[in-house]
């Protein structure tokens, strides 16, 4: 495991700021571990106040450039940069392995959708077309372009540590902005590599920064700063909404990533083979952490039985162990406060009168993949994020039933449906108040199609031609006296 981390040639223990690799500038430095061996990895700087302000007065410096650089040319770049990503697939894959602990197949699964991203927003930089309207009057052209908001900073969770930055990254620079990053301290490593890549393709210094230090003081200064135009978060909604009060001040644009609180809807008429797939991947994706993982599974009366068995064997062959293992489903989560919330997900559960079928409790960082049935609609993990490796399911009876247990929550970002019947579909895709909807399927991210929440789930899209806009301002042109 040591021999992995001395020659890993993206591992950097070091903040980028203005092209240049920075250590804290009072030797402060923050632990990054291995969540499965609990082992450090490496330390990184926590920065200091000026040196995060330093970011962001480059960011604001390298902008008019950046902005001016044809979008052809920045398109170019971002197509290096996704060359070079998939020439360091497996350094990627490994070093969000080590320090996010998800089983390696899956963080190759991210480095492809991470680099996705890189690839769409390639394409889309020279297609931010204006438009031009025809005049109310005489003597007039009105015309209307897109320009890019400015400097803009991300922060970042620590479930996809690659993918949550270049969904913000590319379309942000794709569009002519310039950015600071502020990744999970958890997982600052893939996006510290990122840099070195972004460095390398050919991005100038200041036009991208990663700062990486305490989260509230980092915070506080770019929701703050009047120079910085746009904040893209993804995380917690508790802390999103805090984000948003201190951006009002100085009505910054804004995309919100934030929590959810995805149901899965299989009816009597599903194919069995099918919503066992989806539920599969839906929950137990990502070892559970993240934020469209299927919360709560409901399952109609009619077809109970047959799901719960053909489901409960899936979830029992499973492999718990080390992500670094080929054959590992199931890595450690992300720290121990993740498992202790899990169990008290499990226990509450089966105090409602859940039975478990499969797994039971965690340990340290490891939790087996879990499964209880007959659960109580009202139970907590119907309520909150389990964010972890257990499923629960809540039989119903009608088509009303499920909408109405499904819609009960103040979230709204994904939600399953698995049904043979294009009625059922089309009313539970009208229905459902939720941003996305998987229809028979349990994986619906990808770059291509426009991810984001409504409620309490968050503001704006990230993907497709949509992620674009929200880097971009609309200016009106009134030409008079032609
Ligand atoms: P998660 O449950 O994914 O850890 P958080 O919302 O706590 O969700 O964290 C997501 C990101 O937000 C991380 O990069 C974290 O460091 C950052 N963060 C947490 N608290 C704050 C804060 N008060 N201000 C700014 N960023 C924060």
């Amino acid at each position: 495991r040591n021999a992995v981390i001395a020659y890993k040639p993206l591992l950097r223990a070091a903040a980028y700021v203005d092209g240049q690799w920075v250590d804290g500038a009072a030797g402060r430095t923050i632990e990054v571990t291995d969540p499965f061996t609990g082992g450090l990895i490496t330390t990184i700087p926590a920065l200091e106040q000026a040196q995060v302000q330093a970011a962001i007065d480059a960011a604001a410096r390298a902008f008019p450039a950046w902005a001016r650089t044809p979008a052809r040319e920045r398109g170019k770049i971002l197509r290096r940069l996704l060359d070079l990503i998939m020439a360091h697939r497996d350094d990627l894959a490994r070093l969000i392995t080590l320090e996010n602990g998800k089983p390696l197949k899956e963080a190759y699964g991210e480095v492809d959708y991470g680099a996705g991203f890189v690839e769409v927003y390639a394409e889309e930089a020279p297609r931010a077309l204006g438009e031009i309207i025809p005049a109310p009057v005489p003597g007039r052209k009105l015309y209307a372009e897109r320009e890019p908001v400015g400097v803009s900073v991300a922060i970042t969770p620590w479930n996809f540590p690659l993918a949550m930055l270049t969904r913000k990254f590319a379309p942000a620079l794709a569009a002519g902005c310039t950015m600071v990053a502020k990744p999970a301290s958890q997982t600052p490593l893939a996006a510290l590599a990122l840099a070195q890549l972004a460095e390398e393709a050919g991005v100038p210094p200041g036009v991208f920064s990663v700062v990486t230090g305490s989260a509230g003081m980092i915070g506080d200064l770019f929701t703050s700063s009047p120079i910085v135009r746009k904040l893209s978060f993804t995380g917690s909604t508790e802390v999103g909404v805090k984000l948003m009060a201190a951006c009002a001040p100085t009505v910054k644009r804004l995309s919100m990533e934030l929590g959810g609180n995805a149901p899965m809807l299989i009816f009597d008429d599903a194919d069995l083979a099918t919503a066992v797939d989806a539920a599969m991947i839906a929950k137990f994706r990502n070892c559970g952490q993240s934020c469209i993982a299927a919360n709560r599974i409901y399952v109609q009366r009619g077809i109970y039985d047959a799901f719960v068995e053909s489901f409960a064997q899936r979830v029992a062959a499973m492999k718990l162990g080390d992500g670094l293992e080929e054959d590992t489903d199931i890595g450690p989560l992300i720290d121990a406060p993740a498992v202790a919330k899990v169990n008290e997900h499990l226990e509450d559960a089966l105090s409602g009168g859940g039975r478990l079928l499969v797994g039971g409790k965690g340990e340290g960082r490891m939790q087996p993949p879990t499964l209880v049935v007959d659960v109580a609609p009202g139970a907590l993990l119907t309520r909150e994020e389990t964010f972890g490796p257990l499923a629960g399911l809540v039989a119903f009876d009608a088509y009303e039933d499920a909408i109405r247990l499904a819609n009960d929550t103040p979230f709204g970002l994904a939600s399953y449906v698995c049904s043979t019947s294009p009625t059922t579909i089309a009313h539970a895709g009208r229905d459902i108040e939720s941003g996305m909807v998987g229809v028979n399927t349990g994986l619906i991210s990808t770059p291509y199609a426009p991810f984001g929440g409504v409620k309490l789930s968050g503001i704006g899209k990230e993907g497709s031609s949509h992620g674009l806009d929200e880097y971009l301002n609309i200016k009106y042109v009134c030409h008079a006296g032609l």
